[in-house]
């Protein structure tokens, strides 16, 4: 085995609302639901992982979190997965995403088109493997396109580079930025984590029905394009991808501000982007 302590996620522990130490009492819930399941050994650790509501008082219980709670075991004391039985008791994959580094250098920096979360989180990762990305956006930074749309709803002209959909973090920049899906991968958490590391509260990894809120989404967007520019990325406003060219086996982006020859071009650029 690789680690040498497991983490198992433990789901539907009730704690009443009014309990004084709520860690203490997850703590002591998830222990004897993991007893039930025959493991006998204390977590090392245990936090609260997700946590909402239930007020249905069923059964006289009352109104009560109902929580999921993160577990660390010595990797020697958890069962194989045939004999853990309990299906409230979830092994967790620690490495969700597995990145596999090429062997050949690439010629030219990747291009990444588009600065809404999918060309953003692009980004940060090609920065952080030290590829040294170039994201183009069409629309300005957060704080000109925020200026620009309120001006636009004062009654000013429509920026079509620049407004409500397009600009610096993208579509969802000026929504109240929820994060709930209804998709289960690990990577939601990944994202979330991230989110946390860039200004994002705390809470968002334990909320239930998670949300950042416009004015921190903003933050968050403006800390993320730093880290990568940090990291030695580049980021090209008011550059938009108008044309891609295929030359002696080498891409080429034509773009508003002149032709960027690359060796990997990803598109992001949304679902609003008709024209491109
Ligand atoms: C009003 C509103 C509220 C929303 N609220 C939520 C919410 O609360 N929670 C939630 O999870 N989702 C929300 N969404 C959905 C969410 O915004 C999208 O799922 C998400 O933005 C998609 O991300 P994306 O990176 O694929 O594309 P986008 O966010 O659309 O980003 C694409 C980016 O590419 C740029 N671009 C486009 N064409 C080009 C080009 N040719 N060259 C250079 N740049 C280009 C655009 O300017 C834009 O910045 C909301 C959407 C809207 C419109």
């Amino acid at each position: 085995m690789k680690h040498e302590t497991v983490e198992l996620l433990i789901s539907d522990l009730r704690i009443g609302i009014d309990e004084k130490d709520e860690s203490a009492a997850l703590k002591a819930a998830a222990r004897k639901r993991l007893q039930k399941a025959g493991i006998h050994t204390a977590p090392l650790t245990c936090r609260l992982y997700k946590r909402s509501i239930d007020a249905r008082r069923r059964g006289g219980e009352g109104i009560v979190f109902v929580c999921q709670a993160m577990a660390e075991l010595p990797a020697l004391n958890l069962p194989s997965a045939q004999r853990l039985k309990d299906e409230k008791i979830t092994p967790v994959d620690r490495e969700p995403m597995v990145i596999t580094r090429g062997k050949t250098p690439l010629r030219h920096a990747p291009v990444v088109v588009g600065m809404g979360p999918a060309g953003l989180f692009a980004a940060l990762l090609l920065a952080e493997q030290g590829c040294s990305p170039i994201l183009l956006e069409r629309g300005d930074p957060v704080a000109e396109r925020a200026a620009r749309v309120e001006a636009f709803l004062r009654g000013g002209d429509l920026d079509p580079e620049s407004n409500v959909q397009f600009g610096a973090g993208g579509a969802g920049t000026f929504s109240d930025g929820k994060l709930v899906t209804r998709i289960h991968d690990p990577l939601c958490r990944y994202v979330l984590e991230r989110f946390r590391e860039f200004g994002a509260p705390e809470e968002i990894l334990w909320r239930a029905k998670p949300h950042i809120g416009t004015d921190l989404l903003r933050e968050v967007v403006s800390n993320m394009a730093d880290k990568i520019t940090a990291l030695g990325g580049t980021i090209r406003y008011r550059c938009r991808l108008d044309d891609i060219r295929c030359e002696a086996g080498e891409v080429v982006a034509v773009t508003n501000c002149g032709d960027i020859r690359t060796s990997a071009l990803i598109l992001a650029p949304g679902h609003s982007a008709r024209d491109t």
